[in-house]
């Protein structure tokens, strides 16, 4: 495994390579990378991790101090699965030069998390788009955990006609049903009680034809979520917002738990 914190050795490495798969994070990692890291090395070429904590995605400065961040582990864990390259950069690297191709932002960026983040898709594309043109993979591996976000990138590439493939991943989760995500370490042993009962609470309503949300988030909050930004149903082709459940919707919902946000799609 070679890791690599110089865009430009990194990028001198790289150059003859044509089947790169990217799986860019933004480290402390678990299982939903780890997922996606098995799958990338599966379909062959080489795989290359990123890890970058996008300080233009958060909308807090606190938020991004307090994000967990674990190098050694993460680097532990990337050995062991054999990952070809690793490249983490600093914030300089990233942000030092101007990309030929602008951001495409869909105005699917302005629903769910856009509302409640405000600029936090548009940081997100900066970043990707930037981190696309530095590596041109073949493919990038994405998690359906994040929706929107893997829709977004998704629009953003068809529009600028990027070359890359975008392969979605399932979402992986703990045995108590809750999402994977770095975030989980900031909960404490209730909280992420609180965090399984929403998700099988959800998981077992999905089965509902008629769904009244407001209900929905009374009995929610009633487990111990401090507050719900957003509880909805939309349709995971259109991504447009429906009332009634079917085949091709999910429940989207973003809650906090203490002073951790989660989101999670079902
Ligand atoms: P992050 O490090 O949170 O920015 O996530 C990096 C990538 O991993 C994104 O494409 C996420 O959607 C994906 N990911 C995060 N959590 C999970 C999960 N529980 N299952 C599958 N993919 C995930």
């Amino acid at each position: 495994m070679k890791i690599f914190k110089s865009k430009q050795k990194l990028q001198k490495e790289i150059l003859y390579e044509k089947n790169i798969s990217f799986v860019p994070t933004m480290g402390s990692l678990h299982k939903g990378h780890e997922f996606l890291i098995k799958k990338s090395k599966k379909i062959g070429g080489k795989t290359l991790v990123t890890i970058f904590v996008n300080p233009k995605q958060f909308n807090k400065k606190s938020d991004y101090n307090n994000y967990p961040r674990n190098i050694k582990n993460d680097l532990i864990l990337l050995k062991r699965l054999k990952v070809n390259f690793v490249y983490i950069p600093n914030k300089r690297e990233i942000f030092s030069f101007k990309p030929n191709k602008s951001v495409f932002l869909d105005k699917v960026s302005k629903k769910l998390c856009g509302q409640f983040r405000k600029g936090h898709f548009e940081g997100v594309l900066d970043v990707v788009n930037r981190f696309l043109e530095i590596l041109n993979p073949k493919r990038i591996y994405l998690g359906k955990k994040d929706f929107q976000q893997l829709y977004l990138i998704k629009k953003h590439i068809q529009k600028r006609k990027i070359k890359t493939k975008v392969i979605a991943c399932k979402t992986i989760r703990e045995i108590n049903g809750v999402a994977c995500s770095s975030r989980n370490k900031r909960l404490n042993k209730k909280q992420l009680r609180i965090a399984s009962q929403v998700y099988k609470f959800l998981f077992k309503i999905k089965k509902k034809s008629k769904l009244n949300l407001n209900i929905l988030k009374r009995k929610i909050l009633r487990f111990g979520v401090n507050k719900i930004d957003y509880l909805e149903i939309y349709n995971v082709e259109s991504f447009r917002k429906g009332l009634k459940l079917n085949t091709n919707t999910n429940i989207f919902v973003s809650y906090h738990l203490g002073k951790v946000r989660l989101i999670d799609n079902i």
